[in-house]
């Protein structure tokens, strides 16, 4: 069994079964058993099945929320706003079910003609991190389910209550036996590889850490598995001179301690020009220091704590070694002075830009400013990471905030928002931040293979 632990207090909040090598196996032999039929449904139906989930997702929203907290340690507010992100990706892929489109041209010699067609890739294997456990989830299996694919999800093993509560919805949508298994296996490695390797997988769609994807690119390479993924970030959010402060302050606040900071899209490296860096730091630091740590299902809560105790003495190491760099803490600076996993939220100021924390994914409540004066050079140190998920810029002239959106090396560029996630768009990063893109059309195009068929009448 694995037990589910509550980062709030450290305690067993639920049990679940830990599947061998053999329980992934059969999950993968009944996705691919399942699959010649719900490749044959119509999109409708698909669609129909996606549009109930939805709307069952959304009845269950605060149970959900509830247990995304439980598991997760993020606070309420956040875990309702997942739940109704991750439902809008079964509403989104149920509308886009009946878009699957194809291509009828004469070649141009006159000839003969060209036929596409889009046919579901296959049974795709969907893994899944720990700090979106509902939306992550269904923003794969919205677009495999309506592409016709059949699934076996496998969720990560700190936050799985989320994703089987997921899966008992789409039983109850309409969902026949064998199209969505769900599997939860510590540790994950030899699962996984096992069910790459049985040749029956034709699709693997990653979300996690670069160190991972990169792990299974290279063990899906055995099969030519077709493969998108999403992995890390590590965000520059870039504050002008002529920025609102209102609205660079609110964009910097949901940037940075969405989810307390667990996020791919949270901002990491904060460019704030000089002219402003005072007021920005102190109001910062002010709105920072009002946020309170503790356990997310109390309503007084607006910050919950980080994953793991592994988490938490990561992100104090990394603080511990900024101030040995340069960097001073204005607020902050303390893990929780109780069980729970807690950081406290902290800025950072006078980060130089050689400070090693600017070169690492926090994935916590910590908010290292750096000075700048120069615009060019800021875009030469936002674009000198490996990462490149996404970047957020503030500033009240929209013709320099579109010249570096299009200079900025990242899959999606934030101007004067601090979020940019929207079932609607295209989700995704350039470099070692991943390969291909969910939501939108593009996400479903993820799912199917292109079929072209010469023809001669
Ligand atoms: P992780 O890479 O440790 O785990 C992700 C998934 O991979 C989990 O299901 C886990 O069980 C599985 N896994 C772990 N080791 C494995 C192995 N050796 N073989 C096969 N599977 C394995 O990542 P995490 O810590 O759960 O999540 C945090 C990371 O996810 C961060 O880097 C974050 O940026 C990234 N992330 C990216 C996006 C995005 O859309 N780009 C979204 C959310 C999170």
């Amino acid at each position: 069994m694995i037990n589910v632990i509550n980062p709030a207090h450290g305690t067993v909040v639920g049990q679940v079964h830990n599947a061998s090598v053999a329980d992934c196996l059969a999950a993968v032999d009944a996705a691919h058993g399942a699959f010649p039929a719900w490749r044959s449904t119509s999109p409708r139906q698909r669609g129909e099945i996606l549009r109930k989930a939805f709307e069952l997702m959304m009845q269950s929203q605060e149970d959900l929320a509830r247990l995304i907290t439980q598991e997760n340690g993020k606070v309420l507010s956040d875990a309702r706003a997942e739940v109704g992100y991750a439902a809008e990706f079964f509403r989104w892929f149920s509308e886009e079910a009946v878009r699957i489109d194809g291509d009828y041209r004469r070649a141009p010699n006159g000839n003969n003609w060209l036929l596409v067609m889009r046919q579901p890739v296959g049974v795709s294997l969907l893994a899944t991190p720990w700090n979106f456990p509902a939306a992550m989830a269904t923003r794969k299996i919205g677009p495999a389910l309506a592409a016709g694919c059949t699934v076996v999800l496998k969720p990560a093993h700190e936050t799985p209550l989320t994703a089987l509560a997921i899966g008992e919805i789409l039983n109850k949508a309409g969902v026949p036996d064998g199209v969505v298994n769900v599997v939860v296996a510590d540790p994950p490695g030899p699962a996984v590889e096992a069910m790459l390797d049985t040749g029956k997988v034709r699709k693997l769609s990653f979300t996690g850490s670069t160190r991972v994807g990169s792990l299974l690119l290279r063990h899906a390479a055995k099969h030519v598995i077709n493969c998108s993924m999403e992995l890390g970030g590590n965000a520059p959010l870039i504050v002008f001179d002529d920025a609102d402060l209102d609205v660079a302050i609110e964009g910097t606040m949901l940037a940075k301690m969405r989810n307390g900071g667990a996020a791919c899209t949270a901002a990491n490296r904060l460019f704030v020009h000089d002219r402003v860096y005072g007021e920005f730091a102190e109001r910062l630091t002010q709105k920072m220091a009002t946020l309170r740590l503790g356990d997310g299902l109390d309503p007084s809560t607006t910050v919950g704590p980080v994953v793991s105790l592994a988490q938490q003495q990561r992100v104090a190491n990394l603080v511990t070694t900024a101030k040995s760099e340069g960097a001073n803490v204005t607020c902050g600076g303390t893990v929780a002075d109780d069980a729970s996993f807690g950081y406290q939220p902290t800025v950072l100021t006078d980060v130089p830009f050689t400070a090693s924390i600017l070169n690492e994914e926090v994935f916590g409540p910590v908010a290292p400013l750096v000075r700048f004066t120069d615009a060019d050079d800021i875009v030469a140190h936002s674009n000198s990471v490996d990462h490149g998920l996404v970047s957020y810029i503030f500033t009240r002239d929209i013709g320099r905030g579109m010249r570096l959106a299009e200079a900025l090396d990242t899959g999606m560029v934030g101007l004067n928002r601090g979020l940019v996630s929207d079932p609607a768009a295209p989700f995704g990063g350039t470099k070692a931040s991943g390969l291909g893109r969910e939501g939108a059309h593009d996400g479903l195009l993820a799912f199917l293979e292109t079929k072209y068929v010469a023809g001669n009448w």
